[in-house]
């Protein structure tokens, strides 16, 4: 499996370890949206961490991660499915400004008026309310302003590691996990001299250990290194659970049928018209960017009674 999550956790309970890495899927979703470098990297560093905070969460429908910028890019936004599957795209104010080595900020938050939204959409889960939540642009990579709104909102210890380019998307989180009875006031160090051996006082130490390791990964290194390699490199000496895997696929739900209908309600005077000008009618996706075309064979059949769903011609 080239595009895998991966979950697991301390085997002394005191955090959890989620890993992706996407790269055939990551391509795929690229493969019509031909953007900059550093906007590539951007929004792989989005999608992968979607998949994990997605992944973080018992529930049904999908969790969007959505940027609405004010600098050269006006809007990225990336969505994943509870059953991971994933898609996301760019809207680019003007391409000819984005500069090679664009951050989070420069590319969104020029002005300081990017806006960073998370939403919870429990689609056809009835039992879940929507959820809609605002992410201060506070730090210099998507990294950074996540963990902060984690330990904001969720008060939990989050940390994210995240690195993509045009043909992997990677990263890496570690969640504390609540300190269950017991003394829970582990953050503060414990006073020289103190009684060793509290259920807090280990699991603060395995934190401060386990994101030590963490925190040497380059992005280099995330990028090119497979997840069981990666993990085993860092925590080679933690007692780890394996406890999920899962395989993470692009999907955008366009279609040539569903392209078929919308071109079927501008009506056959509008398609005659545009058929006027052109050989064909080229029909992009605005998620995907996965293109569409119709020549003049192919339009007329869109508005023969009794054609197949697909609006492709079929011969009786
Ligand atoms: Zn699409």
């Amino acid at each position: 499996m080239t595009d895998t999550f991966k979950k697991y956790l301390m085997a002394d309970s005191s955090a959890r370890i989620q890993a992706v890495r996407l790269t055939s899927a990551w391509q795929t979703g690229l493969a019509h949206q031909p953007y900059p470098e550093c906007i590539r990297s951007l929004l792989g560093e989005l999608a992968a961490a979607a998949i994990l905070l997605a992944t973080n969460i018992k529930f049904q429908g999908s969790l969007v991660l959505q940027l609405q910028g004010d600098g050269p890019v006006s809007l990225i936004v990336v969505e994943c499915t509870s059953e991971l599957t994933f898609r996301a795209t760019v809207n680019l104010r003007n391409p000819e400004l984005v500069p090679a080595d664009g951050d989070l900020q420069t590319l969104l938050n020029a002005n300081g008026g990017g806006r960073f939204t998370v939403l919870l959409d429990p689609g056809r889960d009835k039992e879940m309310a929507p959820y809609q939540g605002i992410v201060p642009m506070e730090g210099d990579s998507v990294a950074k302003v996540l963990e902060a709104y984690m330990r904001n909102s969720e008060q939990l210890d989050t940390r994210l590691w995240l690195a993509a380019d045009g043909q992997t998307a990677a990263g890496l989180l570690l969640q504390r996990l609540p300190d269950t009875g017991g003394v829970t006031t582990a953050d503060a160090p414990a006073p020289e001299g103190a009684i060793h051996g509290s259920t807090a006082e280990a699991h603060a130490e395995s934190w401060n250990r386990i994101t030590q390791l963490a925190s040497t990964l380059a992005a280099s290194e995330i990028i090119e290194t497979d997840i069981d390699t990666l993990i085993r490199r860092l925590f080679w000496q933690e007692a780890l659970l394996a406890l999920e895997t899962h395989a993470v696929q692009w999907y955008c739900p366009c279609s040539r049928s569903r392209v078929s209908n919308m071109l079927r309600m501008l009506g056959r005077e509008e398609i005659e018209s545009l058929l006027q000008e052109r050989e064909k009618v080229s029909v992009s996706c605005n998620f995907c960017g996965k293109p569409y075309e119709f020549d003049a064979i192919d339009c007329a059949g869109l508005f023969v009674e009794n054609l197949d769903d697909s609006g492709s011609r079929t011969l009786h």
